[in-house]
């Protein structure tokens, strides 16, 4: 079921578990700020989330009131991601869906890194 971006922050979902560790995700990065990790349904063949570590439910959230060392880490951190697995040259899509329209089923703050093959002009 697609999300409210402005509803509160739910300490039980799951990115939020993922991040405690209660749960086990194939972790590709880690740092202060940021935590990425390939989706469980990829849907190209190269498919990883980012996720902050603040408690942000969406785009907009995190945007309006996260400060500016954990946006500039963030950012960051997905440029990051997407070298260290080598898809500069080739090329990456990033994609953060926000709230019901686009279908945002996660209420924590993730962008999708998306490559492995060319992706056409648009998801959506
Ligand atoms: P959204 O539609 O919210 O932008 O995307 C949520 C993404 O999270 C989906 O691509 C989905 O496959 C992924 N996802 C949902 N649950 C899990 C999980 O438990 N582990 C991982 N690694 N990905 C998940």
């Amino acid at each position: 079921m697609p999300i409210d971006a402005t509803q509160p922050y739910d300490d039980a979902n799951i990115f939020a578990r993922i991040l405690r560790g209660e749960i086990p995700a194939r972790t590709v990065y880690e740092d202060a700020h940021a935590l990425a990790f390939h989706d469980i349904n990829p849907q190209a063949p190269h498919h990883v989330l980012v996720i902050p570590k603040g408690r942000y439910v969406s785009w907009d959230d995190f945007s309006s009131r996260a400060n500016d060392a954990e946006i500039a880490g963030f950012v960051r951190a997905v440029g990051a991601v997407a070298r260290a697995a080598g898809l500069v040259e080739s090329g990456y899509r990033l994609l953060a869906n926000t709230g019901r329209d686009a279908h945002q089923e996660v209420p924590h703050l993730h962008v999708h890194i998306f490559a492995g093959r060319p992706l056409g002009p648009m998801l959506a």
